[in-house]
């Protein structure tokens, strides 16, 4: 069936445009496999247009002069606008990225607390008197924003990954160039809307759609701008970083995971075999925290990949947007060829697959971009299965005898995004969590994440912190002002 095309334009200085060279990018449906909309295709002059207009938002005497008491209830007034548009957005994102709607209704109403809460925070961003050793001279530090932020975002939760970055840009006082991913572009191009309506002035939010190669490497590597907010690969991570080099920009990097979940024997193997679902078939398996690693002490080791396959047969695969559907499409169509290479390279290298291994065979899914969810046992953690990031329904288990054991499989891994322990022995687990290399480590639950909790990696999962408090500084420099409180002249030729 064909559909007409819906054109969605980027925001830049507070108008709607095309790209300048009149080229458009389809976005596709991923539960038909069809284009349901169109998004400007940017080059260069669009991204230079788009740091200008950031530019000039900086230093307008309506961004510039605002109160930063003032940016904040204007942030809290956009947090409102979220809360009233959640339903929208989430349904616009599951059309145009595959999760389900259950999942994002979810996010799109909580991402509403990242505003409010660092539009708290807008007036809380102090300097300090110092306390001077050197009698004569008064000194204090002012916190002041970096300039203009790009933010540059992966496909898998487009409005919540760029929430984390947004939230405390624009708390420090910065103005931003946003360039989601072209895959799914869409609801970032809906949201930007709202900006006008809390009352930012034009200029301070700006969009640049199109190639991560084009449009995504001339803001990355755009003189004008002072920080590069990123999420996505770690392959790319390093792109954005050597881009941002030659001017000395500001990173921060979200990048992928190899994340170990491990189940010891004294677990509540019910909850943690829900928390093994939930870290690896919950989205498809297409988010950065993934426990792709599920480690299994020996002696529960049997039962927990029974229960595990029973609940995995059962998850009803279909439509994304029916509240109960629990496993949707793949995002992009060369994620799913990658997946279903992933799963081949499981399999040649001798992990045995007991669950799953390719794209279902029900006529009722369609032309949709569906992968199994899949399940490899006797995986050893030197297999490409178990040390490549799959961003996919793809579950390696490997067992092990005790903590050490557990201890060493879970940080031979390039990366350190996140880490699960299911134990009731609280010792084990604050022991675990002291050693594991991760950013972050969840006791007990999965899959956890707060606006107040900051988020990052380890090792090569990433650079700085997105939420919490601590986030803000990412976006902050501190300049120090001194003073000479007497009228003396010093020697020029000695350190003052
Ligand atoms: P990519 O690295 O392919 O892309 C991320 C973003 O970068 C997209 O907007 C992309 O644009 C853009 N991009 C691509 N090439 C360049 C370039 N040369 N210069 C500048 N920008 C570029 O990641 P995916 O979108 O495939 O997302 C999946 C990855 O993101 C996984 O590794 C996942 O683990 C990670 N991720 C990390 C999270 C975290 O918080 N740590 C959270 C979620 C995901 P385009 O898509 O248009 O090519």
């Amino acid at each position: 069936m064909l559909q007409t095309l819906q054109d969605y334009t980027n925001l830049i200085a507070g108008e709607r445009a095309g790209a300048a060279s009149g080229d458009w990018i389809e976005s596709y449906n991923p539960y038909l496999g069809q284009p349901w909309a169109r998004i400007p295709r940017c080059s260069d002059a669009d991204v230079d247009r788009a740091v200008a207009a950031a530019q000039s938002a900086l230093k307008s005497p309506d961004w510039k002069g605002m109160t930063p008491t003032e940016r904040g209830k204007r942030m809290v007034r956009l947090a409102d606008l979220i809360s009233a548009k959640s339903a929208e957005l989430g349904a616009l994102e599951t059309r145009d990225n595959g999760k389900l709607i259950a999942e994002m209704a979810a996010q799109t109403a909580y991402l509403a607390e990242w505003y409010r809460y660092y539009g708290g925070l807008c007036d809380k961003i102090e300097g300090r008197v110092l306390p001077m050793d050197k009698p004569s001279k008064f000194a204090f530090t002012r916190r002041e924003p970096l300039g203009v932020v790009a933010c540059i975002t992966a496909w898998n939760s487009p409005l919540l990954l760029l929430g984390w970055k947004l939230a405390p840009a624009l708390a420090a006082g910065n103005t931003v160039v946003i360039k989601p991913s072209e895959h799914a572009s869409v609801s970032t191009l809906d949201f930007v809307s709202l900006f006008e309506d809390a009352g930012f002035p034009p200029g301070v939010v700006n969009t640049v759609t199109g190639y991560g190669h084009e449009a995504g490497a001339a803001l990355a590597a755009h003189p004008g701008v002072a920080k590069v907010a990123f999420t996505g690969g770690d392959h790319t991570g390093q792109k954005i970083y050597e881009a941002a080099a030659p001017t000395l920009k500001h990173v921060g990097l979200e990048l992928g995971g190899k994340s170990p979940n491990i189940i010891f024997a004294d677990a509540n193997l019910e909850a943690a075999v829900m928390g093994a679902v939930s870290g690896i078939f919950a989205a498809t398996g297409q988010t950065c925290i993934a426990g792709s690693r599920l480690l299994v002490q020996r002696p529960v080791h049997d039962e927990v990949v029974g229960r595990l396959i029973d609940v995995a047969k059962a998850a009803r695969m279909g439509d994304p947007s029916l509240t109960d559907t629990q496993v949707g499409p793949v995002t992009t169509r060369p994620q799913h060829q990658h997946i279903l290479n992933m799963i081949e390279a499981g399999k040649a290298g001798g992990a045995e697959c007991l669950l799953g291994g390719g794209v279902p065979d029900r006529t009722e899914l369609g032309d949709g971009w569906f992968v199994e969810p899949t399940i490899f046992a006797n995986v050893s953690n030197d297999m490409t299965i178990a040390r490549q990031e799959v961003f996919g329904p793809v579950l390696s288990i490997i067992p092990f005898d005790d903590d050490d054991e557990a201890l060493a499989i879970a940080n031979d891994t390039i990366y350190g995004l996140a880490a699960g322990v299911w134990t009731k022995d609280m010792a084990r687990a604050i022991h675990m969590s002291d050693e594991l290399e991760a950013g972050t480590v969840w006791v007990n639950t999965y899959r956890a994440v707060s606006f107040m909790a900051p988020f990052g990696g380890y090792k090569r999962s990433g650079i700085g912190r997105e939420s919490g408090q601590e986030a803000i500084d990412g976006f902050l420099q501190t300049k120090t002002v001194w003073i000479e409180t007497e009228e003396t002249t010093a020697n020029p030729f000695i350190i003052r």
